[in-house]
């Protein structure tokens, strides 16, 4: 998988004085990045242990734990990973964080280090897409192509939906870079009954003018692969899409949520995507290539391996994991 996007046009700074630095911070950031793989290695976390998990996992089918319907394979469509898509179980209770309160942005002029940043949060997928199967399979338009409005996201082989793995790790992350004094939109918050779709998703960074925004995920690959991996977007221009001005600042905050999501959790990057970098990049996904704002996706680790599946169905874990990605995010947008 390449990472390195053809940096024929240098990313334009677009609003915030903030991206200027941006040379200045792409070496601090891989100084940190690699701080952060030193502080993985010293601890020795677990890595490419897939053959016990085999052995010792209960390969048990995924049952829908409310009648969800069967996969759609979205999987198989995105074969680096990206989006998953198996059942999902629709239990809006599994998101324990207390921060449902507010619907719409998160207080403004918020004294801290991020007041007057505007961050979006888009947890991915939606609780109640499988109920709405005509809907979020109809397609829209990515720019490169057309693809599906959403899918429903994957689970754990004991039904943790993605979907509210996302919408939990959503809450901790707003609280976290509330708390700096960001202003927080989430593109949904389990409050509407399916989507919204990818172009959408995207749309709402935009319309945000948001300094960053961060997709969260988890996967849906085979049992031992394992690992987080963070996506961004190659350089596309077709259509609406043009990523080319996002393409070295959305580096810029991938790299950097990889390095703190590291030493935050403690886990190591994809041994199955990313070379062992924690980093791909992709130009098949409509949430990325209709941003105009720096953006990227987490794929907090994968679902269908029961290994890291004991992590993500960790509400400590997870809290670690909101941690991981506010500091690359507070990192990025502090310079
Ligand atoms: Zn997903």
């Amino acid at each position: 998988m390449s990472y390195t996007g053809p940096d024929f046009d240098p990313p334009r700074p677009r609003r915030s004085p903030l991206r200027r630095p941006l040379t200045v911070a792409l070496a601090a950031l891989v100084a940190g990045a690699l701080l952060g793989w030193g502080v993985y290695a010293a601890v020795g976390g677990p890595r490419d242990e897939g053959g016990a998990d085999r052995a010792a996992g209960a390969r048990t089918p995924p049952v829908p734990a409310s009648g969800a319907p069967a996969a759609s394979g979205d999987d198989a469509r995105e074969p680096a990973g990206g989006s998953g898509s198996a059942t999902a179980t629709a239990t809006p209770a599994a998101t324990a964080s207390p921060d449902r309160r507010a619907p719409s942005p998160s207080a403004p002029a918020v004294s801290g280090p991020l007041a007057g940043k505007v961050v979006v949060i888009d947890p991915g997928h939606n609780p109640g897409n499988f109920r709405y199967p005509g809907r979020i399979n109809r397609e829209v338009d990515i720019g490169t192509g057309r693809k599906e409005c959403d899918t429903t996201g994957t689970s754990t082989d004991a039904g943790y939906a993605e979907a509210a793995f996302t919408l939990d790790v959503a809450h901790r992350l707003r609280d976290l870079l509330t708390r700096q004094g960001a202003t927080v939109r989430l593109t949904q918050d389990g409050d509407r009954a399916y989507g919204p779709c990818v172009d959408e998703r995207a749309r709402i960074g935009n319309e945000a003018e948001a300094d960053a925004a961060v997709s969260i995920h988890a996967d849906g690959s085979g049992a031992g692969n394992r690992g987080f991996h963070v996506i961004l977007p190659g350089a596309v221009r077709a259509g609406a899409a043009d990523t080319r001005p996002i393409v070295g600042p959305s580096r810029d905050l991938g790299t950097r949520i990889a390095g703190h999501f590291v030493r935050a959790t403690g886990s190591a990057p994809s041994n199955y995507v990313g070379g062992g970098t924690g980093l791909v990049t992709r130009t098949d996904l409509g949430g990325l290539n209709l941003s105009r704002v720096p953006k990227v996706f987490v794929e907090c680790g994968n679902m269908r391996d029961s290994r890291d599946a004991a992590l993500l169905t960790s509400g400590a874990w997870r809290q670690k994991a909101a941690q991981g990605i506010s500091g690359g995010i507070v990192s990025f947008l502090r310079g």
